[in-house]
């Protein structure tokens, strides 16, 4: 046993599920709670940490990604959304497939290894346009992940287009879809998500979408929103659900937790927030991340773009150890006021900073550079 977690047990012995913790067992939805209430944040955050160098080490990876959203038009009207827009509107858009060709242009040119693309439910857009997008994409940078829709965006489009979600992802992966990310899991639990969302699928049919993606090999990253209006149970359920799903399917690369952003969304012009959370929240929320998923994702991420790089220091030494990428053009956050991005130097930078090793990956957590 190593010193740290000699003397981190004399610590933890008023609780009984940071005790389990640092013995690396699976926790329980009852420890996730009693996590989720424990009061001594610098606690946790170091069990938290002590779990990750033993799992993955002392390495901080990111991606040089790209980011697109063909799309602001939305045909649902989620609560905690401030980038959708109805058709019609003056600063409503969609990418032609010329437009999405120029961008992934520059986007190579920047030194991306990956275009992670989502957008709203483009109520009209057919299957077609998304499959000319990935091989006109594939065509002229075949080396370039398509990181592409979300779970939900493949839900919508099959009751959209009146296929399977099977058929829909089938034929975007013979057309050149690589991985998909994380988005529009937001929180499963019904009694949270039919108030934060609207319009979008439900969270058993986000994980029924994305098991089948996992099964045909379509790796991809899964997301939980938080800082609005949850319960610590919504938190913990979520937790436990993509645990349960990544023993099956392992198809998890990293669970990616967003923090809501509250700028031009419904739930801050209804009052319903009228706050963003503290940094002890993002704190514990990454630390119970970390502990939850222990020894089944390994992989937790820190997103820099919410949290604003010295934030994100932190929360590396309490249990993340990735930084999602540099995200160059982030219109989602944009939307909301946030600054978005950041080149790989830079991140590098930001990690050495705290004394640790940075490494630049690919979409699926392969070294690519070391600095
Ligand atoms: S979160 Fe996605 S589905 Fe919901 S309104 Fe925004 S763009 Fe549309």
């Amino acid at each position: 046993m190593g010193k740290r977690t000699h003397m981190l047990e004399q610590l933890v012995g008023d609780s009984q599920s940071l005790d389990r913790a640092l013995a690396g067992e699976e926790l329980s939805y009852k420890d996730g709670l009693e996590l989720m209430n424990y009061d001594n944040l610098h606690l946790l955050g170091a069990v938290a940490d002590n779990t990750r160098k033993k799992l993955v080490g002392d390495t901080v990876s990111f991606a040089s990604s790209y980011y697109m959203n063909y799309t602001n038009v939305c045909a649902a009207s989620c609560q905690m959304c401030a980038f959708y827009r109805k058709e019609g509107a003056d600063d409503a858009y969609t990418l032609t497939p010329q437009e999405i060709e120029q961008r992934v242009g520059i986007a190579k040119q920047m030194g991306a290894t990956e275009v992670h693309i989502v957008g709203g439910f483009h109520p009209t857009l057919p299957l077609e346009y998304y499959e000319d997008m990935m091989r006109a994409i594939k065509k002229s940078h075949p080396q370039l992940n398509i990181k592409a829709l979300t779970a939900a965006e493949i839900y919508f489009l099959s009751k959209l287009t009146k296929n399977s979600t099977k058929e829909i992802l089938s034929r975007l992966k013979a057309a050149g879809l690589d991985s998909m990310p994380g988005g529009g899991a937001e929180l499963f639990h019904p009694d949270i998500r039919g108030k934060i969302v609207r319009g979008k699928c439900t969270g058993q049919q986000w994980l029924d979408v994305i098991e089948e993606a996992h099964n045909m090999d379509i790796k991809s990253n899964v997301t939980m929103l938080y800082g609005h209006i949850e319960k610590p149970e919504h938190i913990v359920d979520h937790l436990i659900k993509i645990r349960e799903l990544q023993k099956k399917t392992n198809g998890f690369l990293t669970l990616i937790p967003l923090k809501f952003s509250l700028d031009n969304t419904e739930l801050e012009q209804e009052h319903l927030v009228n706050n963003e959370c503290s940094s002890v929240y993002d704190l514990k929320i990454i630390a119970l991340s970390r502990l939850m998923l222990a020894n089944v994702v390994n992989n937790i991420s820190v997103y820099w773009v919410a949290y604003g790089k010295k934030l994100a220091q932190v929360a590396l030494s309490n249990g993340g150890n990735d930084l999602v990428g540099t995200a160059f053009s982030e219109e989602i956050y944009k939307s909301a006021g946030k600054t978005t991005s950041s080149s790989v130097e830079e991140l590098a930078t930001m990690v050495k900073e705290i004394g640790r090793v940075p490494v630049q990956r690919s979409t699926h957590f392969d070294t690519l550079k070391k600095f």
